[in-house]
């Protein structure tokens, strides 16, 4: 199969793995004082630096291509997420965030110097002329503007979508019509169901797949999950049963293995065949009902290592 790519992080957050604090979600995350950024303003550039190594590391060994993450610090925290990246085979989408606000356009061109696009936090928690300012710049820039919409409490899609941006996350709070609305603007949603679930919040996966959304997947925030998207299909398709709103395991397949390939504009890596670009996945799992076993069944103990160089040789014999 095509490699996984993981749709959303905030690797940063790996400085602490520790179970979370009871209380509120907004106590835990909320910028800029909440439990992650204290943790995140305490820790050192060397701790986060190897925080994030590691966790590019796990990926590597899920078999993870890229990973789109959510780097919040400005330029700095980009640089220091490149930093964790470098030598290492897990390609990584930076978007970061610019501290200053009003937004200061010195600091946002200093930082998509460095970045691959901005990540903000919510519509809600930004003014609409921060949105504008940002969606511009990326634009300009021919960089991406992703936020998070409709986490904990449900935002109007025509805030969120306006000015339209590059990749929405969550709307766990989203209703069908808006899921409508962000399907009918061509909006691709990374949705996350373990982190949400961390919190009693569930993306309707299922209105998701009967609406026909781009959904790609992703695993937050990495103080409270390891990124693995083995474990967040089982847990998505699992979690859409309990709640009755199934979906298929196709869907979300898809959403680790196609989707993201189509978002990041290469199709055709998420097509094994001769001449793809990338190393494909091989994994030693009973053949039926691929979709099935792939995110039932996976995890990375059950991946083949095929090397660079390998498939060239074996057609050679
Ligand atoms: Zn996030």
């Amino acid at each position: 199969m095509p490699a996984p790519v993981n749709a959303h992080t905030h690797l940063g957050d790996a400085v602490s793995v520790r179970e979370p604090p009871p209380g509120p979600v907004a106590q835990l995350i909320q910028p800029p004082h909440g439990y992650k950024f204290r943790l995140l303003a305490n820790a050192s550039p060397r701790e986060k630096v190897a925080a994030m190594r590691a966790s590019l590391h796990r990926m590597h060994r899920d078999g993870v291509a890229v990973t789109v993450d959510f780097r919040e610090e400005g330029r700095l925290g980009v640089e220091l997420l490149r930093e964790a990246a470098r030598g290492g085979s897990v390609r990584v989408v930076a978007l970061g965030r610019p501290l200053a606000r009003p937004v200061d356009r010195t600091e946002l061109a200093r930082l998509l110097a460095v970045a691959d696009g901005v990540g903000l936090s919510s519509a809600r928690d930004e003014t609409d002329e921060t949105r504008r300012t940002v969606a511009r710049a990326c634009r300009a820039a021919g960089k991406r503007f992703a936020l998070h919409a409709s986490e904990a409490v449900r935002e109007r899609p025509e805030r969120y979508l306006d000015p339209r941006p590059d990749l929405l996350v969550h709307l766990a709070k989203a209703t069908a019509d808006d899921l409508a609305m962000v399907r009918d603007e061509r909006v691709p949603v990374a949705v996350c169901p373990r982190s949400n679930a961390l919190f009693a919040r569930q993306p309707d996966l299922g209105s998701m797949e009967r609406l026909g959304l781009s959904v790609l997947l992703g695993t937050d925030n990495a103080m409270f999950h390891a990124p693995s998207l083995w474990r967040e299909m089982e847990f998505a398709y699992v979690a859409s049963r309990l709640r009755r709103r199934p979906v298929s395991a196709a869907f979300l397949a898809r959403a680790a293995l196609v989707e993201p390939w189509k978002w990041l504009g290469e199709p055709e890596s998420a097509l094994v065949a001769p001449g793809m670009p990338g190393t494909p996945v091989v994994l030693r799992l009973p053949p039926d009902d691929p979709a099935y076993q792939v995110v039932t069944r996976t995890t990375e103990h059950l991946i083949v290592r095929v090397r660079p160089g390998a498939r060239q040789r074996a057609a050679g014999r």
